[in-house]
């Protein structure tokens, strides 16, 4: 079954289907009917904008109760998708990678996309897709390495979108253990919870050069501003840098004045062509990927809220998410067999699930073509509604084994 190639592999909890734009997540419809509830609770507990940013009511959980995993997978995938439809970095970097994985998938099915797009049908045969994918390997090693090119001090970009992301995930979790009974410190946080160093040592070298509470202000919008650049290691390297001289810039975090932090950040990464994903889109619109360039193109109105999401992600992701598309969710098979698909609102239609369907016929298709040689990460989705859309996509690849 082509879904077969979608499955995520042993001991991987969720990711982010670069190619395909949605996520996948290690659940069954019934775990996911819950995280999906208990994500929407966190939404719908902060009310309007009324509450003061500090005073937010994210619900707390414990991370390491049962529930505490499986919602923190969820929120570090969902910001995984909302970094890739914010921040120009990661938007180039997917739509570059999806160009790549096009032409290899038509190459091997003699299918143009357009005839694929148009059937919603692609037949591929296993085959003939080894082969284009050596032939493609080494340019599409390339692009897929560039996430890990360090830098001058030792980080990658993806050192820098991960600890973003997890970061973040703690703060929307306002995470706490059973133990403690209130929510961690973020030293804690890095030292009990923390999977990898990759998720830490970004907030790490801030942590290092400006000492825990500066750090805990500056890191998320210095992250989210230096993924905005083409080489956000650089940028990162230089605001960190730059800022410990700033002193306009001290006296902002002495006196706690997260938006004068923010500015002063902003205004450092603006030297080094700074463009967040919707001013990519209105550049080179015909540069496309078709689920994280709708979304950017819904945020090319929205230039403020892209603002106030790189200042505090965890208080605006859920306005971003309501601006754009919120992601779509392909689970585990159930009992019959069957994954689930997970529709976002916005997508709930006749246009929307063949979008879907296509996305996720094309994604497995670029498996099949990238066999082992593929690593890609994870991220996850919240509904106003419940609608769980098991399907059977019609699109299929035919294994000629
Ligand atoms: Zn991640």
């Amino acid at each position: 079954m082509w879904q077969e190639y979608l499955y995520l592999p042993p001991g991987v909890d969720g990711q982010l289907n670069w190619i395909g734009g949605f996520i996948q997540l290690d659940e069954t419809v019934e775990e996911h009917q819950e995280i999906a509830a208990l994500a929407k609770e966190a939404v719908d507990g902060r009310g309007e904008r009324e509450q003061p940013e500090h005073e937010t009511s994210n619900p707390t959980i414990d991370l390491d109760s049962e529930r505490g995993r499986p919602l923190s997978t969820y929120w570090h995938e969902v910001m995984h998708y909302v970094q890739t439809t914010t921040m120009s970095y990661l938007y180039k970097w997917t739509y570059i990678l999806l160009e790549k994985m096009l032409y290899a998938v038509s190459e091997a099915s003699g299918q143009s996309v357009e005839e694929f797009v148009a059937s919603g049908r692609l037949v591929v045969d296993v085959d003939k897709l080894r082969p284009v994918g050596k032939a493609i390997a080494e340019d599409l090693l390339g692009h897929l390495d560039g996430l890990d090119a360090r830098g001058a001090s030792g980080l990658s970009p993806r050192m820098i979108f991960e600890s973003h992301a997890f970061i973040t995930q703690w703060r929307l979790n306002h995470g706490r253990t059973a133990d403690s009974g209130r929510a961690l410190t973020i030293r804690e946080l890095l030292s009990q919870f923390c999977p990898s160093d990759t998720y830490r040592v970004a907030y790490d070298f801030v942590r290092y050069h400006f000492g825990e509470d500066p750090a805990e202000m500056m890191f998320l919008p210095a992250a989210a501003l230096s993924l905005c650049t083409a080489d956000p290691v650089a940028t990162f390297e230089r605001i960190v840098f730059e800022s410990a001289t700033d002193t306009e810039l001290h006296a902002a975090i002495d006196s706690v004045d997260a938006d004068q932090v923010y500015q002063k950040l902003r205004q450092l990464a603006t030297a080094d062509h700074y463009e967040t994903a919707p001013h990519t889109f209105l550049a080179n619109p015909e540069r496309r990927h078709p689920i994280y360039t709708a979304a950017a193109e819904r945020l090319v109105e929205h230039a403020q809220l892209v603002d106030d999401f790189f200042r505090a992600p965890e208080i605006y992701i859920h306005q971003v998410l309501d601006a754009v598309t919120h992601p779509a969710i392909f689970g585990s098979p159930t009992a019959d067999g069957i994954p689930f698909l997970d529709v976002p609102e916005q997508l709930d239609n006749a246009e929307g699930r063949a979008l879907l369907e296509a996305a996720a016929g094309f994604a497995a298709a670029a498996n099949a073509v990238l066999g082992s040689a593929y690593d890609y990460e994870s991220i996850s989705p919240r509904q106003e509604k419940s609608l769980h859309w098991l399907t059977r996509p019609s699109v299929s690849i035919h294994a000629c084994r």
